[in-house]
């Protein structure tokens, strides 16, 4: 049988990096086997359920370009792919094990794992279920029959021993009987599964052949493997995944900023960078290579490269690898993307018209180079839409020089400003360059005015494309503004 490998979030929670990057690889390993990636829905725990992490679920994987073999709206031959849908199935299994003696049925109440949980509290025992149940006499099941008390059921861990299973990156992991949850509930009260029952059955059935998924479930496999034992099954392969760490070396959590996949998105990463680089934690193709579309690593992706050592979650890096896949968007396509975080910035209608379209075609080239995200287009860009605020006078005049010398500057600048919105680039980089020589001035001395003036910024993109968008008339108004404040700053500064 080929490999058959399944991503199984439970939606109690927002997809975040650590869960992508978990989907990412089951996805690219199937894909590299030529095998199934399945998608299934663990959703048993019904108080913790959540509508809308369902919904961020499958909107995450569909920007991620993930799609899955089988599962929800996909049914193979193994569905439903939805846990609520198959209760009857652990039910029935449930039964089962305690009919061949390995689970038992357990009448406790509320209250009384209550008072034990109390005790042991105060006695400073870790708490664990006592057993109590494990050995009724038929008498005592009786009366609990009869008394209508809904009973769980609870799998009989050995009371000795050792469980053994095979990582495929960690190697063995030994842990002792005694050191194992005493007696799990496997199905509650209400007739649900615990994730363990399910998550056991459902990979049986489905045929699942590897497990890949995150560190912290290594102790739940030793209880899997029992289970597994205990309905005469074979498990799977298992393969935990290396832990995915903050820059600190701590397990990457919300202390180290968002990590929730669809506030990437807001912020405007791409989905091709987050792909590729949360492939590369825990991952690597060989020693150098960083750069990977989806399609290579669907061919490329392997177990063997898997590393032991944790991986790191560098959020600059991600900004690193996001500006490198802006730049690759032809301009056509970079200008469709940004259109919806303008629009979100209020700069251009949700349709922009056609004079809002030139600005936008004119604005890509000069901003491809500076973004790290998509939604620094709103500060980058706000000049052309807005008015200036303010303006901070210190970033009006340069370093050393002062505002009468800024005025004259500008006086200049104004003086030939038809002439620069004849000239093409170049032309009036030499226009600049002469003006320079003529007042004496650096340069840069003669353009940051300017640029603070136009733009309301000393960053800006370049000045002679940003004064172009802005058009003639825009840029000759703010230049009188700013030469107002100047000599103002002149008589009373
Ligand atoms: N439902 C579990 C989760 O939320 C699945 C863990 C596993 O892959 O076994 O991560
Ligand atoms: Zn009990």
């Amino acid at each position: 049988m080929g490999v058959r490998v399944r991503y199984a979030p439970s939606p109690t929670g927002l997809q975040h990096i650590g869960g992508i990057r978990t989907a990412l690889f089951n996805y690219f390993f199937a894909k590299s086997k030529g095998g199934d990636f399945i998608l299934r829905i663990e959703d048993t725990d019904r108080e913790r359920f959540q509508e809308e992490a369902l919904q961020d679920l499958y909107s995450t994987l569909n920007w991620l370009g993930i799609d899955w073999d089988e599962g929800p709206d996909r049914n193979g031959n193994y569905g439903p792919y939805v846990q609520s849908q198959r209760t009857e199935l652990y039910r029935e299994y449930a039964r089962r094990l305690v009919e061949s003696g390995q689970a038992y049925y357990c009448y406790c109440s509320s209250e009384r794992l209550d008072d034990l949980r109390e005790k042991q509290k105060k006695d400073k025992e870790d708490f664990g279920y006592d057993r109590k149940c494990r050995n009724l006499s038929d008498a005592e099941i009786s009366r609990c029959k009869q008394e209508n008390i809904k009973p769980v059921i609870r799998l009989k861990i050995p009371l000795e021993g050792e469980t053994v299973f095979t990582d495929y990156l960690l190697g063995e992991i030994i842990k002792k009987n005694s050191d194992i949850n005493p007696d799990p509930v496997l199905l509650k009260s209400d007739g649900y599964p615990t994730y363990h029952l399910a998550n056991v059955i459902d990979d049986h059935f489905m045929n699942i052949t590897h497990i890949l998924r995150a560190q912290e479930w290594i102790p739940s496999g030793s209880l899997h493997v029992l289970l597994y034992k205990a309905f005469g099954w074979k498990p799977p392969v298992y393969c935990h995944l290396p832990m995915v760490m903050g820059s600190d070396g701590q397990k990457l959590s919300k202390r180290h900023g968002s990590t929730a996949v669809r506030d990437f998105k807001a912020k405007g990463y791409l989905p091709e960078a987050v792909l590729n680089y949360v492939s590369l934690i825990g991952w690597s193709f060989d020693d150098s290579r960083e750069f990977f579309t989806k399609e290579e690593l669907e061919k490329l992706f392997t177990l063997e490269k898997l590393n032991k050592a944790p991986g790191v979650f560098d959020y600059k890096k991600l900004e690193w690898f996001n500006g490198n896949y802006i730049r690759q968007k032809s301009d056509e396509q970079l200008a469709q993307i940004l259109i919806p975080y303008l629009v979100r910035a209020g700069f251009v209608e949700e349709n922009p018209s056609p004079e809002e379209h030139k600005i936008i075609d004119g604005l890509v080239p000069l901003v491809k180079e500076r973004l790290k995200v998509l939604s620094d287009i709103k500060d980058i860009s706000a000049f052309l839409f807005r008015e200036i605020d303010e303006y901070n006078i210190e970033e009006l005049i340069p370093k050393k020089l002062d505002a009468s010398k800024t005025v004259e500057i500008l006086e200049n600048i104004k003086s030939v400003l038809d002439e620069i919105f004849e000239s093409n680039e170049e032309k009036t980089e030499e226009l600049f360059k002469k003006l320079a020589g003529k007042l004496d001035v650096k340069l840069g001395d003669l353009i940051m005015p300017l640029r603070t003036a136009v733009t309301g910024s000393r960053i800006s993109p370049p000045i002679t494309g940003s004064l172009k968008l802005l058009g003639m008339e825009k840029t000759a108004a703010r230049i009188n503004r700013v030469l107002d404040i100047l000599k103002n700053e002149v008589v009373n500064g």
